[in-house]
This record gives C-alpha cells, structure tokens and sequence, in this order.
C-alpha cells in the first residue's frame, strides 16, 4: 500500500520530502576482500517524521490522503448474485 499526500496550500500531490525512521534486518554478505554486499533487507518498523511539500518549502499544509479520498472513483455499486441456484 502507498501513502499519499496532498498539500492544501498549493494543491501538490506529488513532490514532497519525507524523512522516515526505519528499523531494518539485512544479510550482510561479505567477500573474503572485506566487500560487502547487503542482502534480504526487510521492514522491521516504520515511522514517518515529516513531510514537506517541494513547492512550499513547508509541511504545515500537508495532509495524508486516506485509502477512501483515492478510491473514492473505483467504489462498486453493491451488485449482488442474488438467485443463484443452491444445490441440495
Ligand atoms: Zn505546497
């Protein structure tokens, strides 16, 4: 799932700065040679700090958008299978 944005003051709904603590678990795989290459990297936890809009520089207008504010268009009109033959 994606987290939107929306800035309310300037109407951007794609440009924004987000500072994000992660807690992650990797396999560091090393070389012989002391190369390292990380590996299986998985999200532990995660927190959003901030988020500032490009345009205005601020994040004082910013708003998350909810799953229901985007999808508001793709609802489905409650059309149920009503009549289907039951087997006995
Ligand atoms: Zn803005």
């Amino acid at each position: 799932m994606v987290t939107r944005y929306r800035c309310t003051a300037c109407g951007n709904l794609t440009r924004f700065d987000v500072v994000t603590t992660r807690r992650t678990r990797a396999f560091h795989h090393y070389t012989v040679g002391g190369d390292l290459r990380v590996e299986d990297e998985a999200v532990l936890d995660e927190s959003v700090d901030e988020v500032t809009c490009r345009w205005c520089g601020t994040g004082t207008a910013v708003e998350r958008l909810d799953d229901a504010t985007v999808g508001a268009t793709a609802g489905d009109d409650g059309a149920s299978g009503a009549g289907a033959p039951e087997a006995t």
